[in-house]
């Protein structure tokens, strides 16, 4: 199992699917058009890193190690 996870802020995601475009295999949209991470992620953590950083709106965070769990 990864040792990271992303959390989506469900607040602040506009539904817009950039995360989608750079991590296709990790991220998925739900019936309400917000990212959500598939389990498993099927990414690089390199891809994974550049779609919460090209998020427009911060909504993603990116937790490594123990607080991952
Ligand atoms: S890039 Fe950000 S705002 Fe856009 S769908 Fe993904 S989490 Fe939501």
């Amino acid at each position: 199992m990864a040792d990271w996870t992303v959390r989506v802020d469900r607040s602040a995601c506009l539904g817009c699917g950039v995360c989608l475009d750079y991590a296709p295999r990790s991220f998925a949209q739900d019936e309400d058009g917000q990212a959500v991470l598939r389990e498993p992620p099927g990414d690089e953590l390199d891809r994974v890193r550049e779609a919460v950083s090209a998020c427009p709106t911060g909504a993603l965070q990116l937790v490594i190690g123990s607080d991952a769990e």
